[in-house]
């Protein structure tokens, strides 16, 4: 990545926002600033929109959820990767954000570490997306070329039905990424059909035994989805 990348971290806890600062300052390229409430997340977004917000979910008057529904709304920050800091405790909360278009989320406590790994995921994620969607992934064990519709596990071709292809290709696409039930009946089942949300259990079930070695990488997240690890 060239250049410097900027982050601004929101969060009234200035501790906290402190400690986040001289943990991803640490890594090359990043350059940290902080303000402490939505709206001065959404001043200093609309000013310059940084590279990548780390949002508190529990800001005052403002909540995080507001924030990150207005800067999705606006056409300058529809894209900015936004990462969510949560409480443990309100699963209902990082639903919501990932529903309104948070990339990720992290529950408090956590740790630097994770927090830094996420943020390098995101950025990397953002990177390949602004040189277009590969057509191919490889993994450790998995191959799966998505122009060709031919899947690999060590070598080994997998048959896929169409519906299970394309919710690989839609989970590794977004990989790293936790994918709501809901999120991923409209992607791959279209708003059209009446699938329950159980189906898409199912679904994910039979792709995940099929991928033999490489089934562990797509991630069940309770209460939220599904996500595929790299
Ligand atoms: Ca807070």
């Amino acid at each position: 990545m060239a250049g410097i990348t900027r982050i601004l971290v929101v969060e009234d806890e200035t501790d906290i926002a402190e400690l986040i600062k001289h943990a991803l300052e640490r890594s090359a390229g990043l350059s940290v600033s902080i303000v402490a409430s939505g709206d001065a997340a959404l001043k200093a977004a609309a000013d310059a929109p940084p590279d990548l917000m780390i949002l508190d979910l529990n800001l005052p008057v403002l909540s995080g959820s507001e924030v990150c529904r207005i800067l999705r709304a606006r056409p300058a920050t529809a894209q900015v990767p936004i990462i969510m800091l949560t409480a443990r405790t309100s699963e209902a909360d990082r639903v919501s954000g990932l529903d309104l278009g948070a990339d990720d989320y992290i529950t408090k406590p956590f740790s630097l570490k994770e927090l830094a790994a996420r943020v390098r995921a995101v950025l990397r994620r953002r990177g390949r997306a602004d040189d277009g969607a590969a057509a191919v992934y490889e993994g450790a064990h998995l191959r799966a070329d998505f122009e060709a519709v031919a899947v690999h596990v060590d070598g080994d071709p997998v048959k896929l039905t169409r519906r299970e292809f394309e919710l690989l290709k839609f989970l590794v696409e977004n990989r790293n990424r936790v994918m709501s039930r809901d999120r991923l009946l409209e992607r791959v089942w279209g708003y059209d059909r009446d699938v329950e949300t159980r189906s898409v259990d199912v679904h994910v079930g039979r792709l995940r035994a099929k991928l033999g070695a490489a089934g562990p990488q797509i991630e069940t997240v309770v209460g939220l989805g599904y996500r595929f690890v790299e």
